[in-house]
């Protein structure tokens, strides 16, 4: 079995509790294959840690076990039932969420999505790209599912040394699936869609958001028309804007699925569009905010934050006196004080007295691992506009 030695500054790292270590922080490395399972131990010989070599990436380890016993395939099928069993806990009322979550799951660079008797994964390190027939098998053992779509068509595998694919596992493409969140039905193309399919990190905040967006109802950045649609079923009126023409197209054949015929959706591109409505002097009872990530890096969270502080300044404008806004922010590098700053901003330049409603995050199937900043990326802010 391989053997990784920390330095002593890597040795302070581990010790917080960090399930990455860089490279730089490594003194030896002894017998380590691409992908393997490794020992990491400090300079003295005592043991700490196994987990996932890599031999490209800037991250070399990836924690799996603080223990000694044996990495098998009975390890990972208690992790992933494990996994399994927290998400019969906290998800309700829905067949698409996130079953496995990489680190937060211990399962490191694993991600395994459901769409109702349909699975997709991606592997997104040597470590997990390694084991994607086991896991591929423990998961049609554990769930007997139709299909497993493995979605690694991602650039972070670059990284890695990892060729960007997609392909079956199991089954033939499942093509559209008709899936249900709450009392809102849509479709998804788990070979097609964006990330896995379906945003389902966002899934318990559409359901929240639309208890708040009544009246006349702006989604921006709509995709799938997921917030639109569980504001449809209360609102008078609610417009979903996207860029993408085929997400407008999908958008409103969810719209019909679920008999909705208060909700319009446009292709439009929201800087230009909240611009428009503006001068136009149009008001809303709600709107929600969700761009793709802005800051993909940490060198692009200034440029970021003027793009948050304009769709929000322009958003706070656009909202009547007693108004929601759910406005969300999904950049890791843009943290959640930052992004309330912004927020704090935008108020005093619109001259608007907002209150914070709720502070949300990303829905419970995506839990945060105290130790990994990382895993926490989605902050979901639902503000009220007092006057
Ligand atoms: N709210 C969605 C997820 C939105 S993802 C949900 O809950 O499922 C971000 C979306 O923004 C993508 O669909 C992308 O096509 C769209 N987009 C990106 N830039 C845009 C722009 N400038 N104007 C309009 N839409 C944009």
């Amino acid at each position: 079995m391989g053997l990784l030695t920390l330095t002593p500054k890597g040795f302070s790292w581990f010790q917080k509790g960090h399930p990455w270590i860089f490279r730089d922080d490594l003194e030896r490395i002894q017998d380590a294959a691409p992908g393997s399972v490794v020992t990491l131990e400090r300079r003295n010989g005592e043991f700490l840690a196994q987990g996932f070599y890599s031999d490209r990436s800037k991250i070399a380890f990836r924690q799996v076990s603080r223990g000694r016993g044996s990495i098998d395939r009975d390890f990972w099928r208690e992790r992933i039932q494990r996994a399994a069993h927290f998400r019969q806990a906290v998800v309700q009322n829905t067949n698409a969420y996130r079953l496995v979550y990489g680190e937060s799951d211990g399962v490191p660079s694993l991600i395994v999505d459901r769409y109702g008797d349909h699975l997709v994964m991606q592997t997104l390190s040597q470590g997990a790209d390694h084991l994607t027939l086991l896991f591929a098998e423990l998961l049609a053992e554990l769930f007997r599912p139709s299909s497993i779509v493995l979605r690694n068509d991602l650039t972070v595998r670059g990284l890695e040394g990892l060729a960007q694919e997609k392909k079956m596992l199991l089954g033939e493409p499942p093509g559209r699936i008709e899936v249900h969140e709450g009392d809102i039905r849509y479709w998804v193309d788990p070979w097609t869609g964006h990330k896995t399919g379906a945003y389902l990190d966002q899934r318990e905040n559409r359901l929240q958001a639309g208890r708040y967006l009544h009246g006349t109802v702006l989604d921006a950045f709509c995709y799938q028309g997921l917030f639109a649609l569980h504001a449809a079923r209360a609102a008078d009126r609610v417009i979903g804007i996207d860029s993408s023409q085929e997400a407008v197209e999908q958008a409103a054949e969810n719209a019909r699925l679920n008999g909705l015929t208060n909700v319009e959706f446009r292709r439009e591109n929201v800087f230009d569009f909240l611009k428009e409505e503006v001068e136009r002097k149009n008001q809303y009872d709600g709107i929600n905010l969700d761009p793709p990530a802005f800051a993909k890096s940490r060198g692009d969270v200034a440029a970021a934050s003027r793009g948050y502080k304009e769709l929000n300044l322009r958003a706070i404008r656009l909202l009547k006196p007693g108004g929601f806004l759910v406005t969300s922010s999904c950049s890791f590098n843009l943290s959640e004080t930052s992004f309330l700053d912004i927020l704090k901003d935008c108020a005093k330049d619109a001259r608007a007295a907002l209150r914070i409603v709720e502070k949300r995050g990303q829905g419970a199937d995506h839990p945060v691992l105290l130790s990994f900043p990382e895993s926490y990326y989605l902050k979901c802010i639902f503000l009220q506009k007092n006057e």
